[in-house]
């Protein structure tokens, strides 16, 4: 990989502009020279090629990735070099506390290998940088997008460094700077947001005994937690509290933390011994009320940041990425403009009902859950149980949390089309 100079105060000309330098952009990025296009990304951060990504997208949280989600990043080529990195989820074990309800979930009986994969978000970031690596892309870092202009076959954007401005000219706009993002405002598009006034708290914490892969989900009167399992026996705690409990669980000691959780978890895996450094984050439903403009389509959590309770984001995301680049790969095909408006809608529209999908699910999970009436716990009970043991409702939960539930986008196809064609 080769990141340019650009030349400040004239017109840069790439088939695809990509705002945000995020686990999002930077897939979508790989996609898009997979597919032989000129590809620059703007990012507001300081990130470099060589080093270990620290932008906010790569920060010390963990992701849980579903199978359908590793199949994408295989035929992207960043898998192989996560694949050792990773920690597989053999099952998920979901309860809800003083509750008679229990579910578990296994990958044999979804006949898989493994349910699922968490990925240290560092770890998913080295990784795409390292497969960029080996392709052309023109990299702004520490940029910020001033102005936006609407042309009639491209976009332009007016990108500020320090004291230089760029001119970038696409072909295609991809906005990918995360929840409520600049860029689209830029562009007209609103926001419809929905406080939980919920936190997430994440720390990775250490058992006593081994996880053995298993992911727990643990629903309690005051919201659920969720510890995906890493190396070894440490865990990676996402713990969503109540927005007036939050300074407790930022300001307690780490023994006071540490009794907390295990009083709330109990002993399935023995003592709980140590937590590292906690962060939070505040929880909203935000999702932007157009995922699509001519010559400009929204990714990531810039279209739809969602309770992390079902550790969905990032997988919908990527299901979004497969289906926008098909859209070009088949615009290409035709010899058609890359932004070609009929299949890059239909590529959005199909996105749009998988993330209706995926949100109502996430969302009726926190609401469901985080209920305190004694007669709807009992209710929830029934449900809880009856997912467990009616095999229909049970398997197409589990095919929509691993990312089964939709149609597999057969992206090798497209970027082997391309090498053959003699591109990078
Ligand atoms: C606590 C928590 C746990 C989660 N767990 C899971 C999980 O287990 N599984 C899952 O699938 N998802 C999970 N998610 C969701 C997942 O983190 C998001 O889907 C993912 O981070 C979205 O990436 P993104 O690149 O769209 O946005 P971001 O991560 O927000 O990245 C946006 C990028 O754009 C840059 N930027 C911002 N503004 C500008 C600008 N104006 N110009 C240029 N660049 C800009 C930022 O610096 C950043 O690099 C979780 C989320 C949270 C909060």
């Amino acid at each position: 990989m080769f990141v340019e100079k650009l030349a400040p105060e004239q017109e840069h000309a790439f088939d695809v502009v990509i705002v945000g330098g995020g686990m999002v952009g930077l897939t979508a990025a790989l996609g898009f020279v997979k597919l032989g296009l000129s590809v620059a990304v703007v990012e507001a951060h300081k990130l470099s090629l060589s080093d270990v990504p620290e932008t906010p997208s790569f920060d010390s949280r963990s992701t849980a990735l579903s199978y359908g989600s590793r199949q994408i990043l295989e035929q992207l080529g960043v898998w192989s070099a996560m694949a050792d990195l990773v920690s597989p989820i053999s099952s998920v074990h979901v309860s809800q506390k003083g509750s008679i309800g229990l579910n578990r979930i296994s990958a044999a009986e979804m006949n898989r290998p493994e349910l699922g994969y968490v990925a240290p978000n560092q770890v998913i970031g080295a990784s795409l940088l390292a497969a960029l690596a080996n392709h052309s892309l023109t990299l702004l870092s520490e940029c910020q997008v001033e102005s936006y202009q609407c042309g009639e076959i491209s976009s332009s954007i007016r990108v500020k460094h320090v004291d230089s401005v760029f001119e970038l000219n696409a072909k295609l706009l991809v906005i990918a700077d995360g929840s409520r993002s600049k860029t689209a405002a830029l562009v007209g598009i609103d926001y419809s947001v929905e406080s939980y006034h919920q936190y997430a708290v994440i720390a990775n914490v250490t058992f006593q005994q081994d996880h053995a892969g298993v992911a727990y989900e643990r629903f309690t009167k005051r919201g659920p937690l969720a510890l995906l399992p890493l190396k070894g026996r440490h865990m990676s705690l996402v713990w969503t509290v109540a927005e007036d409990d939050i300074e407790w669980y930022q300001e307690s000691t780490d023994e006071e933390f540490l009794s907390r959780l295990q009083l709330v978890f109990g002993d399935r895996l023995g003592r709980l011994e140590r937590v590292g450094s906690r962060v939070s984050y505040p929880l909203k439903l935000v999702q932007a009320n157009e995922l699509y403009r001519r010559g400009v389509v929204v990714l990531g959590n810039a279209a739809h940041s969602l309770h992390p309770v079902a550790g969905q984001g990032f997988n919908l995301a990527l299901r979004g990425i497969a289906r926008v680049l098909e859209g070009v790969a088949i615009a290409r095909e035709k010899n058609l403009e890359i932004s070609s408006p009929k299949l890059l809608a239909n590529a959005v529209d199909a996105h749009k009902k998988d993330q209706k999908i995926t949100v109502g699910l996430s969302d009726q999970l926190v609401k469901k859950f985080s209920h305190t009436s004694p007669l709807l716990g009992l209710l929830r009970d029934v449900g809880m149980v009856g997912l467990n043991n009616t095999a229909l409702p049970k398997q197409m939960f589990t095919r929509q949390t691993m990312g089964q539930a939709t149609r597999q986008v057969p992206l090798s196809r497209y970027f082997d089309e391309h090498s053959q064609s003699g591109g990078a």
